[in-house]
């Protein structure tokens, strides 16, 4: 079996080709024999130079050598389409391939076939005596018996590009094959015609619609000619309508271009308007109007691709995974919409981009922070001077094709002015059941967003508005443990960060108690942003020494971190001794994971004010309203030290307003601990909302919380009894690490810190 690669050749299932002699031996290395069994491979182009596999289309055809030596031409009878799986191109130049056969739709009967061969043959040959055209071609005729063989033989005659011969191909249905190689072939006997010194009228309608195809593909070759001639003189518009007629624009788009370019010709080029219409027919024209195909997805390597990227987040590579799976079944393109949800750096971008890789789709990062205008996710209308594309399409262009994974980046940072509500605008463009007919305000035209795989990001729940909310599939990102970013560090970001800064992977050496100690004395984070910045620091540095000392690896130790990262460790939030009665300790829930607060309290002289300081506004306040009451109900005969001083209650700023309930406990025990004068343990920690009677409710963010407690160096932790489950989502590290007490009432909280007797009511 030979391979052969085909440039400037048609080739079609049962049809035939002949390849010149030398050719045929130059690419298999033999002679040809009559019976040898040959692939035939088209090019993409028409240059036969040095060759790659990518050079060559996914589709060839099998076929027989009918006769070796026709005038110096190999016959070659072709016959099957066969799908090339793997192709390699082998130093000596000869290619290998594996194939699988390629069957299409035999969908037109063998009569009509032969009849409409045989119309067009006789339309041919009268042609030819009378104009004498390529009398080779006239010979070949007489072997043809079907339209594949004809157009195979007289393609060679004709001007077709490599992609037009590919589509013939390509194409699955017979009976659409037949009806465009027609088409090519009267086409191109008009062109004869016209250019050839007859000018004979013809009445028939479907001639006419030919030769104007004809007329306009003779002006069009005419001006590229000119074009050629002089490049220095093609104008801007022309290279614009050039475009235009190569992009496959839809209906409605192509009008709208057509209208917009006509008003363009008709402007000067100094006109106030030519500059924006110019800015927007390139814009339109930019945009990935052809449609991708849905590709099957390799769930393995899939995989691969995730865990290359990623250590850990095992639940969350496992619900993309899903996704694949769910997007190859249903052959579509997109599904339902993840919302990524966590503290900064704990990857969600990054994950959104191994998803696209892991898809073989572009990648496109649309950032949502700071808008404000329903006209930045939808565009302002052309009328405005300077108006633009919202960040939708502007993505779509970026990304270049039409089913790009685009990760709206933080989502909670959406907000609302009197420009029209932004999340509205978002809400259309996730909507599955309009987004295939999104209209940018800019664009004008429709635009179909339904293969785009949307992903979404934010660091909290509670800012996304709750229509898009109900939109997405919520997929928690809690935070890394210090083993996970132990891992992350060594196996993922000081590789990156050595890249980054020059340096040959593996020549840093941070052993394992320098890096432990980079985690928890440089980093308080939730996420390995901080972390990854030290590494960076610490790559740059190493930079210099190296090539001052013009050696080639380092170890940096634990007690150079300081010099190499040119910064204090991070002040521990824990204090060490002993604190004073009316300050307890709460977790707290922030933008950035979770975090530890302290809520201080204190007694002034004065007539029963109280007073809330920290912003944190109502909620906090009614928090603190209940927690009085509760301790005045507790403490019957301490009562009266509310009526006879003022009351100051303090929470540090940071955790997010709506926290205001969950410190309910930490309120309540802060006040007791005050009304008493006996001291909390800083080390004990605690999460919860009240209620006036005193039970525990449940919180949010219970993993976020427990790893800031573990963080802080927090050792007891009091958590609702009503979380009791959610510490499954907990890692096994922080649970061995920290007393986990459940808690159903406050008054549990006062005995076990014994701010109330066990006897006591
Ligand atoms: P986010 O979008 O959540 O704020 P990023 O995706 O920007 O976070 O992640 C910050 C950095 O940390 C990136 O360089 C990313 O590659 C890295 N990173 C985060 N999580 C992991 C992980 N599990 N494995 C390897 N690298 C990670």
């Amino acid at each position: 079996m030979y391979i052969i690669p085909i440039y400037n050749v048609t080739v079609l299932p049962d049809g035939l080709t002949y390849l010149r002699a030398d050719a045929f031996r130059k690419s298999t290395g033999q002679a040809a024999e009559q019976g040898d069994k040959v692939i035939l491979l088209p090019a993409k182009t028409d240059n036969s130079g040095p060759v790659s596999a990518d050079d060559f289309y996914d589709l060839a055809v099998t076929g027989v050598i009918g006769s070796p030596d026709t005038n110096g031409y190999v016959e070659i009878r072709t016959q099957d389409r066969v799908k090339v799986d793997a192709a390699e191109v082998l130093d000596d130049g000869r290619i290998q391939l594996s194939v699988s056969l390629f069957a299409g739709a035999d969908d037109l009967p063998e009569a009509e076939a032969k009849a409409r061969c045989a119309a067009l043959k006789e339309e041919l040959l009268s042609f030819s005596k009378k104009f004498e055209w390529a009398p080779v071609a006239k010979y070949l005729l007489s072997f043809c018996e079907n339209l594949n063989a004809l157009i195979t033989v007289l393609s060679p005659f004709m001007e077709m590009e490599a992609a037009e011969r590919y589509a013939l191909l390509a194409e699955n249905s017979a009976a659409d094959r037949a009806a465009a190689i027609e088409r090519i072939l009267y086409e191109w006997i008009e062109m004869l015609r016209l250019s050839g010194e007859g000018n004979e009228k013809r009445e028939e309608e479907y001639k006419k619609a030919y030769r104007e195809s004809a007329i306009k593909k003779q002006i069009a070759y005419l001006q590229n000619e000119l074009d050629e001639m002089h490049p220095e003189n093609v104008s801007d518009l022309r290279l614009l309508e050039q475009k235009m007629e190569k992009v496959p624009l839809n209906d409605t788009a192509r009008k709208e271009a057509g209208k917009v370019l006509h008003r363009l010709k008709s402007e000067g080029e100094n006109s106030q308007e030519y500059a924006m219409l110019y800015d927007y027919l390139d814009f339109l024209l930019g945009l990935p109007w052809e449609k991708e195909e849905a590709r099957q997805i390799d769930l393995n390597e899939a995989r691969a691709v995730l865990e290359r990227e990623h250590y850990g987040l095992k639940k969350i590579k496992e619900r993309v995974i899903q996704q694949i799976a769910v997007l190859n079944l249903k052959k579509s393109q997109s599904g339902s919409i993840l919302c990524f949800v966590g503290a900064p750096g704990t990857g969600k971008t990054s994950i959104g981009k191994s998803i696209a890789e892991a898809l073989q789709r572009e990648y496109v990062r649309v950032s949502l922070g700071g808008v404000r205008d329903e006209a930045d996710i939808r565009g302002h209308r052309r009328t405005y001077l300077g108006s633009m594309p919202g960040r939708i399409m502007d993505g779509i262009a970026k990304a270049g094709v039409s089913n790009p994974v685009m990760v709206l980046d933080e989502v909670d940072k959406l907000s609302r002015s009197y420009n029209g509500d932004p999340a509205a605008a978002l809400l259309e463009v996730l909507d599955p059941e309009q987004n295939n007919t999104f209209t940018d305000h800019y664009l004008n035209v429709p635009f179909d967003l339904s293969d785009v795989l949307f992903i979404c990001t934010a660091n909290t729940l509670d800012a996304i508005p709750a229509p898009l909310l109900n939109r997405m599939e919520v997929i928690p990102f809690s935070g890394y443990t210090e083993t996970e970013k132990y891992h992350i560090a060594v196996e993922h970001l000081l590789p990156k960060a050595e890249q980054s800064a020059g340096i040959e992977p593996g020549h840093i050496r941070i052993p394992e108690d320098a890096m432990h100690a980079i985690i928890a004395d440089y980093t308080m984070e939730a996420g390995v942003r901080g972390l990854k910045k030290m590494l960076d620091t610490i790559c740059r540095t190493a930079a210099v020494r190296l090539v001052e000392g013009k050696c080639e690896e380092l170890t940096v130790t634990a007690d150079q971190l300081r010099e190499f990262l040119d910064r204090k460790p991070v002040r521990h939030t824990v204090a060490q001794d002993a604190q004073q009665p009316g300050v307890v300790t709460g977790l707290a829930w922030t933008q950035s994971g979770g975090d530890v607060l302290y809520i201080e309290t204190l007694f002034t002289k004065g007539s029963g004010k109280v007073t809330v300081t920290g912003q944190l506004g109502d909620v906090m306040k009614e928090s603190v309203q209940i927690a009085v009451s509760l301790v005045k109900s507790l403490y019957p005969d301490k009562a009266e030290l509310f009526e006879k001083n003022d009351l100051h209650v303090h929470v540090p700023d940071g955790a997010v307003p709506k926290d205001g309930p969950s410190a309910g406990i930490t309120l309540t025990t802060a006040l007791s601990s005050l009304v008493t004068g006996h001291t909390v343990s800083p080390r004990l920690a605690m999460t919860g909302e009240v209620s006036l009677r005193g039970v525990i409710s449940p919180i949010g963010g219970l993993p976020e919380k427990l790893m800031a407690a573990k963080r802080a160096g927090i050792s007891k932790v009091f958590i609702p009894a009503e979380n009791e489950d959610d510490l499954a989502d907990v890692a096994q590290e922080i649970k061995d690490d920290l007393t986990i007490i459940p808690v159903s009432t406050v008054r549990d909280v006062l005995r076990q810190t014994q701010l109330v007797n066990t006897d006591q009511r």
